[in-house]
């Protein structure tokens, strides 16, 4: 009984300053009587839909101190419906979208985020590990030091030492290949890449906030994909990076021969900036609205992206059937579709199901 009044004192301190409502009270009460941590703190990160707070836990055997990052999702909020973009469209995720249930959506999200981290951190890419998932509470390994100092972001690290411009371009490579990396090992996008969601240290990248990832079979991945490589190349630029044009990124990380493991990838790489034919400035400035072109164009992935079929349907009764870029297919496709799309959608929702039973929800 004492325990448990302590235990409350604990979740208590952690949100005395933010003032969270009572259900998120219970769950971070409920990690605390789980062990998942056993005092969680002030927060690390307040944002417009989530605060991040820093929570320690201490080993059973050692005794040692172990850091612990808390992803609070934030309830009671409008800025969510922007989202609606990331999920719909997204299989996992279908029949779960309701727009008028806050709660529901905001659990939704931190279900969606929780995954993908599962996907990346497996990959072998750096990343918080996700560790327990509660509603709109999820608990995560945390990146930082022993006294529970965040790493920076990408965008506030400091670079030392000799040759600084070397490690910016180390960097970009190292960045590039991780995006092949979640592209074709855990068949995603991060859809939210910037240098506010790496974080650094000692040479190495971090990739965190992956709750609006999507795979590349959303209608609007590789949208997101352009989305991705452009600020990671705006943001390499201006640190100096001789940077790759944002077509031949995404040739290489949508590329299914291309290696998937370093150093094989980070050299392939390398021959890409070899194989670059050299070019003068007004090439130069060509080159730059090829990349506006290309950020522009509409990459459609699947015949169901392109079909509208009341609007085709029209056009096809005006007599416009062969506008349609898909004309040729247009046939055998009319009744094809729906029933391909539901196989496939049944099967993968299904693994997913059965991946997640281990989730905690229950309890
Ligand atoms: P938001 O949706 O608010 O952008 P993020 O997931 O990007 O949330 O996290 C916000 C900030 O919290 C990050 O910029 C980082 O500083 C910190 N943070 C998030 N996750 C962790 C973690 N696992 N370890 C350490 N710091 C973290
Ligand atoms: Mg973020």
């Amino acid at each position: 009984k004492q325990d448990t009044d302590k235990d409350k004192d604990k979740a208590d301190r952690a949100t005395s300053e933010q003032v969270l409502d009572q259900r998120t009270r219970m769950i971070l009460l409920q990690m605390i009587n789980r062990g998942v941590v056993s005092e969680v703190h002030g927060a690390i990160s307040t944002g417009k839909e989530a605060n991040v707070y820093g929570a320690v836990t201490y080993d059973d055997k050692t005794g040692d101190t172990i850091q612990r990052a808390i992803k609070v999702y934030k309830t009671a909020i409008l800025v969510f419906k922007d989202r609606e973009r990331y999920i719909t469209g997204e299989h996992r995720f279908k029949g779960g979208f309701d727009k008028g249930n806050n709660r529901k959506m905001v659990k939704l999200w931190a279900e969606k985020e929780f995954r993908n981290l599962r996907r990346i951190h497996n990959a072998g890419i750096p990343s918080p590990e996700p560790l327990s998932l509660k509603l709109h509470v999820l608990a995560m390994s945390f990146l930082g030091d022993k006294k529970g100092w965040a790493y920076p972001r990408l965008r506030d690290a400091v670079l030392d030492g000799d040759d600084v411009e070397k490690q910016w371009s180390d960097l970009y490579i190292q960045l590039l290949g991780i995006m092949r990396r979640i592209y074709q090992v855990c068949r995603l996008v991060h859809a939210d890449l910037s240098e506010y969601n790496i974080l650094y240290h000692d040479g190495k990248l971090y990739i965190i906030d992956v709750s609006q990832s999507v795979e590349p079979d959303h209608p609007r991945s590789l949208e997101f994909l352009r989305m991705d490589i452009k600020n990671v190349g705006d943001f390499f630029r201006r640190k100096g990076v001789d940077t790759l044009t944002d077509r031949m990124i995404f040739n290489f990380i949508t590329a299914a021969e291309e290696p998937v493991e370093e150093p094989a990838m980070s050299e392939a790489i390398e021959k890409l900036y070899v194989a670059r034919p050299s070019v003068t400035e007004d090439q130069l400035a060509e080159l730059e609205v090829d990349n506006e072109v290309f950020r522009n164009q509409y990459i459609p992935q699947t015949l169901e992206q392109v079909y509208d079929i009341e609007k085709d349907v029209q056009r096809l009764g005006k007599g416009e059937g062969d506008q349609l870029v898909y004309s040729n297919l247009l046939a055998d496709q009319v009744v094809a579709p729906k029933e391909e799309g539901k196989k496939t959608e049944g099967s993968e929702e299904s693994e997913e199901g059965a991946e997640d039973s281990s989730d905690e929800e229950g309890a």
